[in-house]
């Protein structure tokens, strides 16, 4: 962590000075058209708005905005406009000056750029769900308007991520989770891989110190091995390329600490076992764009000449490049260790593309755009969404969010049209992606020759033909079966075109009763009266009203007036969104003690079970045990509920409910805490008498339950035990792996 520092006012003004100098070397470097002038006054500007005001590392604050700018240009490749805008972002923001005062001096272009980007300043998400939904939806209305403002927000965000070890921890967690809920994302969709990449490091550092360093302690010392390897395998594809004659530049890249960390959870694989740590590069010199894919190919063929193919792993992004347009060829081989291998081969404009995203684009645009019409395309269907606007918000954020998320199929029309969506799409996405009319009078399809139902999931190289009918109509259910955002939101509208008489009639009726027995119609009264019949909104009940399959009756109204009399607001929709992930069968956790006094949100929480029982609770989500990182969330009753950092829950609550997350840290306790450990081995007589007097005698660990499946001669094992903290199970694990036919052991979360 960075300590505060202070400087002269000579030693302010020198490093100050050397960071712009900086700055415009690397412009000068560029083959950007050099517009000095501007960029100096624009420069001088905001050193001057920002005069005497620190950050929190105690540096002087024009080094945050001359750092976004120098992202901006080197990074993201970007030029003038946006490096002016981008050292004047925080001046609107944070100090006296308008926007007007910078369209004056600078004009209208980079003021509007400011402009955008103080509207969408102080984070994404507020306090509040309806703030949240609210900034996030102006955040990707001004993407739609000038994409510029999102790469700046990219950057800044970026830099804020890089120099987040001086803020206090609740706040890091919240700008931590944020970055990797939505930024990040976001970031992939753009094409930023290298910003992505380093954004999910950074949150994932803060979020996970200790394991962080020790995953790159374990890169650092498996490096020597990882070389000769890599040269084994190399140094023959390389005497072949050059024998080819072609220029080109070779590289290992390995994974992310980030993504290493992924697999090993997901895949429950000590570090050792994750054995393609990095993947080969080829970046290939090439003046003709029109001979790109040839020599991807021929590098293709020479590799497999030389290496064992695996079957299902070549991706061909040059001929259909990904959304966020992404091109290159990808093939995985055995390497010389036994182990695969990826190669990822791309022409140097695609490499380019592929680490500084569109903006890289409008270097290489040629003609009229046409290789911006996969970004538009995506931005359209943004405005789509957002020009019908959802009964719920959040709902909003979610389907998009998913959108951001997910990983791409291609699919083709009879005609041979291909047709990008998201994976796991299925032919009611595909209808509504082709055409609203041809998503709600659809009834079923042709993929390749065969006919299908509407829910059938469709895949990569798929040749689909959507079948209509005229007497069919969109049904509310169809949306289960849908993942697009855009098909969602078009079925929703016609769907609430259909309805939206029968709305309006249910409407009036308890407009009608409600008045009637005196009962206001306040927020607190529909949260209620929804909650009693189940339904998520205002219109869903109205609609079943008209129906008459809700009757309002008597008994209702005692229940009505006395929420009507409640004061406090109870999380809506919002907290719906936060249940999801959430077991209906809780395990036992400590029962919390109303604390004495308001949870403060900026001190370190202890988390004691001492004295009249635990000050928090544990959630049953991730159900975390002493030694984990865990975070806490000040529930709506002020109680202090514990979660794993990366429990999916807990993303949320950080991203969306920044002021109630508290550091946390464990005190010495003898309670017992449940735990899920999973033993995967080869099946012998006796293995399991054996595992179990090694936990219960050896080890002296309370087994509540136990199961086992054997199928052949392997078995998996799951075990639910209760213990003090990690370390229990640490010991567990290791001596499970001891036991004779034992392959793996580890902890589920
Ligand atoms: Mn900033």
């Amino acid at each position: 962590m960075e300590g505060k520092v202070t400087y002269s006012p000579e030693e302010d003004d020198r490093m100050i000075e050397a960071a712009f100098r900086d700055l415009m070397d690397c412009y000068l470097g560029s083959n950007h058209r050099k517009k000095v002038e501007i960029i100096e006054r624009a420069y001088r500007f905001a050193k001057e708005a920002h005069k005497g005001i620190r950050r929190r590392s105690g540096e002087p604050y024009i080094m945050h905005p001359i750092a976004v700018a120098k992202i901006v240009l080197q990074e993201i490749g970007l030029g003038s406009t946006s490096i002016c805008a981008a050292l004047l972002h925080d001046v609107v923001e944070d100090t006296e000056y308008t926007v007007e005062d910078i369209e004056q001096n600078f004009g209208p272009k980079i003021a509007q750029l400011v402009e955008g980007l103080t509207k969408i300043s102080g984070g994404i998400f507020g306090d509040r769900a309806s703030v949240q939904a609210e900034n996030f939806r102006k955040l990707l209305l001004t993407m739609s308007e000038d994409i510029r403002v999102v790469l700046i927000k990219m950057a800044d965000r970026l830099h804020n991520m890089r120099t987040l070890g001086s803020m206090a921890p609740n706040k890091r967690y919240k700008i931590a989770g944020e970055t990797l809920y939505i930024y990040a994302p976001l970031a992939h969709r753009l094409g930023l891989f290298a910003i992505k990449t380093e954004l999910e490091d950074l949150s994932f550092k803060h979020e996970h110190p200790d394991i962080y360093e020790d995953i790159q302690k374990k890169i650092e010392a498996t490096r020597p091995h990882r070389r000769a390897v890599y040269t084994d395998f190399a140094l023959p594809i390389q005497a072949k390329l050059d024998e080819l004659g072609i220029k080109y530049e070779a590289k290992a890249r390995l994974k992310s600490v980030y993504s290493i960390y992924n697999k090993m959870e997901n895949k429950h694989l000590p570090f050792e076992e994750v054995y393609d740590l990095y993947a080969m590069r080829i970046v290939f010199e090439c003046d003709d764009q029109s001979k790109e894919k040839n020599m991807c190919w021929a590098i293709y063929s020479a590799i497999t000449d030389l290496y064992q193919l695996h079957p299902t792993r070549t991706r061909d992004w040059v001929v259909t490049p990904k959304a966020n347009g992404y091109q290159a060829l990808h093939l995985t081989v055995m390497g010389p260790d036994g182990n695969w291998i990826e190669v990822q081969i791309r022409s140097q404009r695609m490499d380019e593309i592929a680490e500084k995203g569109f903006a890289a684009h409008w270097k290489y645009k040629i003609g009229d755009g046409d290789e911006e019409s996969e970004l538009n395309a995506w931005l359209k269907t943004i405005k789509d969404i957002l020009d019908n606007p959802e009964p719920s918000a959040i709902d909003f954020l979610n389907t998009l969010k998913l959108n951001l998320f997910s990983s791409e199929i291609v699919v083709f029309t009879p005609a041979g049209e291909p047709v990008t969506l998201p994976a796991g799409a299925t032919v009611l996405d595909l209808a509504f992606a082709l055409h609203t009319e041809i998503g709600m009078h659809c009834i079923a399809a042709k993929v390749n020759h065969k006919l299908v139902p509407l829910q059938h999931e469709l895949h990569s190289g798929d040749q689909a033909e959507v079948l209509t009918s005229k007497t069919q109509m969109p049904q509310a259910e169809w949306e289960n079966h849908m993942v697009t955002a855009k098909g969602r939101t078009r079925l929703r509208q016609a769907l609430r075109r259909s309805v939206q008489p029968t709305i309006n009639r249910g409407n009036e009726i308890l407009k009608e009763w409600l008045a009637a027995h005196d009962i206001p119609d306040t927020n607190m009264v529909m949260t209620k009266l929804q909650g009693i019949y189940q339904v998520g909104n205002r219109d869903e009940l109205c609609r079943q009203i008209a129906a008459q399959e809700i009757m309002l009756g008597e008994f209702l109204i005692k229940p009505l007036r006395k929420a009507a009399a409640q004061p406090r607001q109870t999380p809506g929709i919002f907290s719906k969104l936060l249940n999801f992930g959430k077991k209906t069968e809780e395990q036992p956790t400590t029962a919390p003690a109303a604390p004495a006094e308001p949870v403060n949100p900026k001190k370190i929480y202890r988390l004691s079970t001492s004295g009249d029982g635990a000050n928090f609770k544990l959630a049953p989500c991730c159900s975390p045990i002493p030694g984990d990182d865990v975070m806490g969330y000040i529930d709506d009753d002020g109680l202090v509920e514990i979660h794993s950092l990366d429990c999916p829950r807990a993303q949320v609550l950080k991203a969306g409910f920044g002021s109630r997350i508290v550091a946390t840290e464990w005190d010495k306790t003898d309670d017992r805490f449940p735990a899920h450990v999973h033993i995967e081995g080869i099946d012998r007589h006796g293995i399991l008498q054996e595992l179990t007097y090694l936990i219960s005698q050896t080890l002296g660990i309370d087994l509540r339950k136990l199961s086992i499946e054997a199928s052949g001669e392997v078995f998996a094992c799951d075990l639910w035990v209760r213990v003090r903290d990690v370390e229990v199970v640490e010991r567990l694990c290791a001596s499970a792996k001891n036991v004779n036919g034992v392959r793996s052991a580890n902890r589920i979360h």
